[in-house]
């Protein structure tokens, strides 16, 4: 069992593949409990997420690729079945790559036994020590990070953002390579600086609510400059959305159009020195697909970035009440050390929620009908209205999306009312 040249994944279950047998065929991994389906192999780089889990603990986050010697199968105990061959390329969670970085070679070895549960096994001990040195001694350097790892969901504040963007600024600037797949490495310098040019938005989690919802339905669109709401930006939304899970995106104008990057975040769920090492070396934020978008350029409404345009649909059509916000003190004093304009953070919320009447023109959503504890979207349609010059342009605009229900009341997640016609509201499960 080698590791296969392309890798591939199964569009499935989205775990990385093995080959087995002349000529090959793609297999699950061994160890990997599935329901019996067939593989369906791709290759990952058409992926945005594979369950790849760290090639020295088996830890389910693993964040850097690591180069090194072509160290194939070894296979250990009569129990333990098999640890596969990793080729020369190795994935590593963030607590074992700071033990590697450290030179704790016994460290890594205790968590990769004590995973496999081989922790009163010496022969089996001693197996794997041979094969993480097998490949440690013949490491290259540099490393490559891991962007289609799913991480459990990081919260960031609208406070917090200058940072995000300042760390994810230096990821561009540095060393670390991304995965070819993204297509971006000749772009990381000009993403760089317009970051540093940025509008920061934050969006708030009702806003979210109907960006999410709109984006379901988007209609195709045709980018252009008057429906960016600024040339170059930073967008985060509080909690992943979409299917995709997508926590943040950012665009960058150049000369044909814009560099549109939509990020994931990494990170929840360690402490300590790998998670400082994390936030230092990379930041919050793991770009998952980029595009270069033309001005005029089509985006249907599967396209990856169907969300955030719909969120800029939103802000342009003065849905959005934008306010902005303070900074940390730190972060304020950061920028005043270097001489850098303290940075503002645009924070996107519905406007005029409250008095927004509802389809019989009650005069406040949730004096009265469904529910009086919770609230829930009554979510619009969308419509081509003119615009532009001689309102000569179309662009598509998001009617009548209201929240009913008690201002204070928790909105439920689950459940979409779609107004299907003027008369009739029809429970409709979202997720
Ligand atoms: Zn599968
Ligand atoms: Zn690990």
């Amino acid at each position: 069992m080698t590791a296969p040249r392309v890798e591939m994944a199964c569009q499935t279950c989205l775990a990385p593949l093995n080959t087995l047998g002349v000529p090959p065929a793609y297999v699950h991994p061994t160890h990997l409990a599935t329901d019996g389906h067939e593989p369906v192999p791709v290759p990952v780089s058409q992926l945005d997420t594979v369950r790849r889990s760290c090639d020295f603990c088996g830890d389910p986050y693993p964040i850097w690729t690591l180069h090194g010697g072509d160290v194939t199968a070894i296979a250990i105990g009569p129990t333990t079945g098999l640890v596969q061959g990793f080729g020369h390329s190795w994935a590593a969670c963030a607590t074992c790559h700071t033990h590697i970085d450290e030179g704790r070679n016994a460290k890594l070895i205790d968590r990769a036994v004590q995973a496999l549960g081989l922790a009163n096994h010496p022969p089996a001990r001693q197996r794997i020590e041979e094969l993480h040195q097998a490949f440690l001694n013949s490491r290259l350097p540099g490393r490559t990070l891991i962007t289609t790892t799913a991480w459990p969901a990081t919260t960031i504040t609208a406070t917090g953002l200058p940072k995000v963007r300042d760390r994810l600024t230096r990821f561009y600037r540095g060393t670390d390579n991304l995965p070819a797949a993204l297509g971006i490495d000749d772009a990381r310098q000009q993403i760089a600086t317009g970051l540093e040019r940025s509008h920061l938005y934050w969006i708030d989690n009702d806003f979210t609510d109907l960006a999410e919802h709109a984006a379901a339905q988007l209609p195709g669109v045709h980018i252009s400059r008057d429906l960016i709401p600024s040339a170059d930006g930073m967008l985060i939304w509080p909690r992943p959305v979409t299917h995709r899970q997508l926590t943040a995106a950012s665009w960058t104008d150049t000369i044909d159009g814009w560099e549109m990057v939509l990020y994931r975040s990494i990170g929840a769920g360690l402490d300590g020195k790998p998670l400082q090492r994390l936030r230092e070396q990379i930041g919050w934020l793991a770009p998952m697909s980029a595009a270069r978008l033309p001005e005029q350029h089509l985006i249907a409404g599967d396209h990856p970035a169907a969300a955030l345009v719909a969120t800029w649909l939103l802000i342009a059509q003065q849905t959005a009440e934008v306010t902005t916000a303070g900074v940390d003190k730190t972060v304020a004093k950061t920028y005043a050390r270097t001489n850098r304009l303290v940075p503002e953070v645009r924070i996107v919320r519905i406007r005029g929620r409250r008095t927004i009447p509802g389809p019989d023109g009650e005069p406040k959503p949730g004096s009265q009908g469904r529910s009086q504890n919770s609230r829930f979207w009554v979510s619009g349609h969308w419509r081509n209205q003119a615009h532009g010059p001689g309102r000569s342009l179309r662009r598509p605009v998001y009617i009548h999306p209201f929240l009913r229900g008690p201002d204070d009341a928790p909105i439920r997640l689950s459940t979409t009312v779609r107004m299907l016609n003027s008369r009739q509201t029809k429970p409709q499960d979202h997720k």
